[in-house]
């Protein structure tokens, strides 16, 4: 059995950034990367802007100015100022080419057409020269670059409508189990209601993953070979859950056998998530994540989000990591490596009761996991722990 960290570098390994992008609408393209560079096609700000509401001043040894009008946020035109003359102005507005500072109105005192300023002004000051932040045909952003909201308002601002992106994969979630029906039906009884696709879906919702199949498919073995057959060819990554453990009835490692998926690993020594399995037919990536919603999810965060970034084009992979002080007690029997559902909270993280793979309440509140390398022990209160954010807060 393999380590938390080999299995993390396994991954890595047979990981890879796409060579394909996708044409996105800027607005649509939250959490996409950025497949080249992109060029303004305009200078920011396309004009000399004020910064202030005050006054646009052409600078004079006095400190006594004569206001001859006003500039406000949207004017297409401007007065020429003379040395000694002023115009009232507004956040945003065009400055004059003629002002060579605009002096807050805060420093200022007006009386009838005449300002007096009763402070130092430095040469344009409160003025945002043309092209200050980016000038027409230099890079705005870098290929690479992650959207986030502000980046999509950046690129918005410079008149920017469609990017080209490193295309996300396209993903296959596949729960596997007779027990499992779907939440709108009366549950018979032994049935569960299947949840696991809903949860994957629903994470990778957020990240910009919209190529999303779900699939089901019975403990069956031939059922099982041709559906997964099916879906293998037709998307990039394939996510399972369940039948991958030992039972008579786990038929999934033998059928992606069959299939000719190539074994990089099985089973890893953690808790939760044991009997995970990574492998790849060709550039097609499949990961069965076992069947307990908990753990299936832990192994999700831990070992798929990272890989799925990875294609993306996405540098920055895996969860934030940072330590914080354990609020609780928490006993570890044996020398797996453990993920804790956990609340943290400003340097402070809170081990929660039910840490059992099955549990998704315990899950439902959490916010982290704190990792615990193998045959690391029992934490105590007040022990400064490692903490694994989740991309949800
Ligand atoms: P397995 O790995 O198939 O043995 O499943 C382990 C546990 O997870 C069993 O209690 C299953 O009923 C449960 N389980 C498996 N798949 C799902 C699913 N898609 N949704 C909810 N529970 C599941
Ligand atoms: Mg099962």
């Amino acid at each position: 059995m393999i380590t938390v960290e080999q299995a993390i570098t396994i991954i890595q390994a047979n990981t890879e950034a796409t060579q394909t992008f996708e044409i996105k609408k800027v607005r649509e393209a939250l959490d996409s990367v950025l497949f080249e560079d992109v060029k303004s096609p305009i200078d920011m700000p396309p004009f000399r802007q004020s910064a202030m509401d005050g006054y646009a001043i052409n600078l004079s040894e006095t400190d006594t100015y004569t206001i001859i009008g006003e500039v406000k946020a949207g004017d297409g035109h401007h007065p020429t100022l003379k040395k000694g003359e002023a115009v009232r102005i507004f956040t945003g507005a065009p400055v004059p080419d003629t002002a060579n500072a605009v002096v807050m109105q805060e420093k200022t005192l007006v009386e009838h057409n005449h300002l007096k300023i009763n402070a130092l002004v430095a040469d344009n000051e409160n003025i945002r020269p043309l092209g200050e932040q980016v000038l027409k045909g230099e890079i705005a952003l870098k290929k690479g670059t992650r959207l986030t909201p502000a980046a999509i308002a950046f690129l918005t601002s410079l008149g920017i409508l469609e990017i080209s992106t490193f295309k996300k994969p396209s993903i296959a979630l596949v729960a596997t189990g007779n027990e499992l029906i779907d939440a709108g039906q009366t549950l018979g009884y032994g049935q569960i209601y299947e949840s696991n696709t809903s949860m994957l879906n629903a994470a990778l919702k957020p990240l910009g993953f919209t190529e999303v199949n779900s699939y089901k498919v019975e403990d069956q073995y031939e059922h099982t070979v041709n559906l997964l057959d099916n879906i293998i060819s037709n998307h990039d990554v394939v996510l399972i859950s369940g039948g991958i453990s030992v039972g008579d009835y786990d038929f999934v490692g033998q059928a992606l056998e069959e299939l000719g998926v190539n074994e990089l690993f099985y089973k890893v020594n953690q808790k939760p998530g044991k009997p995970l399995f990574f492998g790849k037919k060709g550039h097609k990536m499949v990961f069965a994540l076992p069947g307990n919603p908990a753990a299936a999810l832990s192994c999700f965060y831990v070992y798929v989000y990272p890989a799925l970034q990875k294609m993306s084009g996405n540098k920055s992979m895996y969860l934030n990591r940072t330590n914080a002080i354990s609020t609780s007690n928490f006993a570890i029997k044996g020398d797996r490596a453990q993920f804790l559902k956990a609340i943290y909270n400003q340097g402070k993280v809170e081990i929660l009761d039910g840490q059992n793979s099955s549990m998704l309440h315990t899950f439902a509140l959490a916010n982290a996991l704190v990792y615990v390398p193998e045959t690391s022990g029992s934490i105590k209160i007040s022990d400064t722990v490692e903490v694994m954010l989740l991309p949800i807060n």
